[in-house]
């Protein structure tokens, strides 16, 4: 296919997005960064696939979420062939754990919707979450187990995904921030940053937390999106000590294969700051801490901060911008980027290559048509 593409956005996003395109028989690929690609949101994330445990009523973005999710494991297996890079799909499970009866109140309520919903679900007492998990603190009341929810190592994601790109002539622009989108006759052409225009017959805005900036011509984009920043910190034991992603209400911990442990996140209203803060850590060792006081033997080895782009009714916006031909947006992922990739690509790709729509797109797009329908 002839068609000539330019993605704005060098995340998991753009990235996945590009990935989808070239499978579709697209080679005139290009994906504009403003910095390096891969190191914003994407870089900074937890790589949980949790359409369980972050969900809280069976609606149709816990349906968006459940079915990315299924798609990870074709999905790993076939980058694994296409680049080499292993993303560590990791389908141990993770573990809802509560610590005081307000906790058991809200894990119960959630046990009884998932259970009507059909989510895969097991109730543990206290003395089997111990034994799943030897290093859970021993003031733990109970928990949910979800087989279902996945964890990816996403740093490696985005290493593949750009291998990826590299492999098969995809091009990719690094420093380079475009200003704004030209339209001729309402049909997006292009993009302009301050010195160069990318001329192309469709545009991809996979522009996270920044969406907001870029402007059709002078007209500012109908999208508000907004950085709410996630704090991070890590600890690396000599040992391998938890097999799950572990959540609290108040905190989760995710391990690595190489034995780091994962503490996060704060969610903060901070604008573009992504300075770790003194309070940030102190929450995120609280809250760590309360899953498991056995990391307080070990220090901090590392500590970051990421922007999750996130819309006024915290969903994504997918589709197309109503009054211009040619240009699709996807943003606003929040705290669901890595695990909502797949699915995001596949709809955008059929939308821009077959013309193909979708309820998702109708529901999720710049023109809300209906705010969350809950099912249950
Ligand atoms: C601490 C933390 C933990 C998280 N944990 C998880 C998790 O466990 N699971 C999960 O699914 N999600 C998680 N998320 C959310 C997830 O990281 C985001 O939803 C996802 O990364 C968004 O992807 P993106 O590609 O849209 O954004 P980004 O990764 O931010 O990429 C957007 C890219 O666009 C570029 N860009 C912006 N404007 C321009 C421009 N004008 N010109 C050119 N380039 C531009 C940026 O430089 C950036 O590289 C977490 C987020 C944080 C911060």
């Amino acid at each position: 296919m002839n068609l000539n593409i330019l993605i704005i956005g060098g995340g998991v996003i753009g990235l996945r997005i590009a990935r989808e395109l070239h499978g579709k028989g697209v080679h005139r690929i290009t994906i504009l960064e403003r910095g390096a690609v891969g190191r914003e949101a994407s870089y900074a994330a937890a790589g949980m696939l949790a359409p369980n445990a972050e969900n809280d009523r069976h609606d149709d973005f816990y349906d968006l979420c459940a079915a990315s999710c299924s798609m990870y494991q074709e999905f790993a297996a076939e980058i694994l062939a296409e680049t080499g890079v292993d993303i560590e799909l990791e389908r141990s499970g993770t573990l809802q754990l509560a610590f005081n009866e307000e906790d058991s109140k809200e894990l119960n309520a959630r046990y009884l919707w998932q259970r009507e919903a059909g989510v895969a679900v097991e109730h543990l007492s206290a003395e089997e979450t111990l034994k799943a998990e030897a290093f859970v603190s021993i003031d733990v009341r109970e928990s949910l187990f979800y087989p279902d929810d996945w964890r990816v190592e996403n740093r490696k994601l985005l290493t593949a995904l750009r291998r990826y790109a590299e492999l098969n002539g995809i091009k990719i622009r690094e420093q380079t921030e475009v200003r704004s989108l030209i339209s001729e006759n309402k049909r997006v052409v292009g993009a302009r940053t301050d010195d160069e225009t990318f001329f192309a017959g469709a545009t991809v805005l996979a522009t996270g937390a920044w969406t907001s900036f870029i402007k059709i011509d002078e007209t500012p984009l109908p999208v508000e999106v907004k950085p709410i920043r996630g704090q991070m910190i890590s600890f690396h034991p000599p040992q391998n000590m938890f097999q799950k992603v572990i959540y609290s209400p108040r905190g989760y911990i995710v391990p690595r294969s190489d034995g780091r442990i994962l503490a996060g996140a704060t969610v903060e209203d901070a604008g573009f700051d992504q300075t770790p803060t003194d309070a940030g850590t102190e929450q995120l060792l609280t809250s760590a801490f309360e899953i498991s006081p056995a990391l307080a033997n070990f220090d901090i080895a590392d500590k970051w901060a990421g922007l999750r782009p996130f819309a006024a009714d915290g969903l994504p916006v997918l589709g197309e911008f109503p009054g211009y031909d040619n240009v699709h947006v996807a943003t606003a992922h929040y705290r669901n980027g890595i695990l909502l990739a797949p699915m995001t690509a596949r709809l955008i790709c059929q939308k821009v290559v077959d013309g193909v729509g979708s309820k998702y797109l109708d529901i999720f797009g710049v023109k809300r048509r209906k705010a969350l329908d809950a099912k249950g």
